[in-house]
């Protein structure tokens, strides 16, 4: 296989035609110009050529086939929903993204689907095998930043006649290649790395089944949860730089978590190796707050993935079982030193005051 690189400039994009973009503008439709019989073709809710460029380039990137969708949540509800119905079993780790605990437990419970929720372990999600239809699992986990062995558990799942669904969003494909390791389904917000910017929501799944990649493009036609042409553009356009971003936003999360983890005021620092998010835990809620006010550099903002390094206190959404002094943070891509300094300095001015 090429390098993630090579890979990343060249995904997609159409063959060579004299006089012709390298990568063609955004389609802007709702009805076509079509006569004769129906196609989905002739109505832009069931298909669009600036869809299946992207879908083509992040399919190379996957191994799979992706459906795009209008954002990370449109995605996850798209395998969740039309799968499952009544007696059957789903099992979710218990620190799954917010919206999906709450697609669960508040829309698939109540019709009738046991929910069993549990530990981002494996040995917590083998013991819950037993009748599951389907195993959702996110790795690395957020803001825990758990890495699981998707090998041995969708092995496992697969034994006990579930399908395996893999949110593999801070991972992104040139990380981790859910579908390569036995998942069904590999889901992704490209909100995050994948568009990198900071400027558009999208999502997608990519299926190792043929036929399950038509029944979520049927579902998305159906519920109309369709990306807009220009989002879907801007998100290929940025797909080039992918494995650029990626190297240099790891490179400085790399040098922030060795900072961070020999910082007096710091506990318990995660960053999993790879991806541009690390996870950490200062005194309290006011020397969080402190922290993210003392920065010059950083943004104080929700999400992750894109250029410019931000942060936020994570128990400001009271979603997710965290320290009231944990930030996660995300490293842009701007110069290391300049990131240390502002960090270090910010970090000095969150605790000045307690003395
Ligand atoms: C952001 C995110 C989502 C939801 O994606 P949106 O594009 O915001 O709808 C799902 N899972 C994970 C892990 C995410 O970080």
């Amino acid at each position: 296989m090429r390098g993630d690189s090579t890979r990343a400039v060249h995904a997609g994009l159409p063959a060579p035609e004299q006089g012709r973009p390298f990568l063609p503008g955004p389609t802007f439709a709702a009805p076509t110009h079509w006569a004769g019989d129906a196609a989905p073709e002739g109505y832009a809710r069931f298909a669009n050529p600036t869809w299946e460029r992207y879908e083509a380039a992040l399919g190379e990137l996957e191994g799979g086939e992706v459906v795009v969708l209008s954002s990370g949540m449109a995605a996850a509800a798209a395998v969740l929903l039309p799968l499952l119905g009544p007696g059957d079993v789903l099992v979710a780790p218990s620190d799954a993204y917010p919206g999906v605990r709450t697609i669960a437990l508040e829309h698939l419970r109540p019709r009738g689907v046991e929910v069993r929720l549990v530990t981002s372990h494996e040995d917590a999600f083998t013991a819950a095998l037993s009748g599951a239809t389907l195993v959702w699992i996110e790795s690395p986990s957020n803001p825990g930043m758990d890495v699981l062995d998707l090998a041995a558990l969708a092995q496992a799942a697969h034994a006990a006649g579930a399908l395996v669904a893999v949110d593999g969003t801070l991972a992104t494909p040139l990380r981790r290649r859910a579908l390569d390791l036995g998942a069904d389904f590999a889901m992704s917000s490209a909100s995050k790395h994948l568009s990198g910017h900071s400027d558009l929501l999208l999502g997608y799944v990519a299926a190792r089944d043929p036929e399950r990649a038509a029944a979520l493009r049927a579902w998305r036609g159906l519920t109309g949860a369709i990306p807009g042409p220009f989002e879907v553009w801007l998100a290929h356009r940025s797909l080039a730089t992918l494995a650029v971003r990626l190297e240099r936003q790891e490179a400085n999360a790399a040098g922030l978590a060795e900072l961070l983890a020999g910082h007096p005021a710091v506990t318990d620092v995660r960053w999993p190796g790879f991806g541009s998010v690390l996870v950490f835990t200062l005194a309290d809620e006011d020397t969080a707050q402190r922290f993210l006010a003392g920065s010059a550099l950083v943004t104080e903002a929700t999400s992750f993935g894109g250029v410019h390094s931000s942060a936020e206190r994570r128990a400001r959404w009271g979603t997710d079982d965290v320290h009231a002094g944990c930030i996660r943070f995300n490293a842009g891509i701007e110069d290391l030193g300049d990131l240390l300094g502002d960090v270090t300095a910010a970090l000095a001015a969150a605790t000045a005051t307690t003395r």
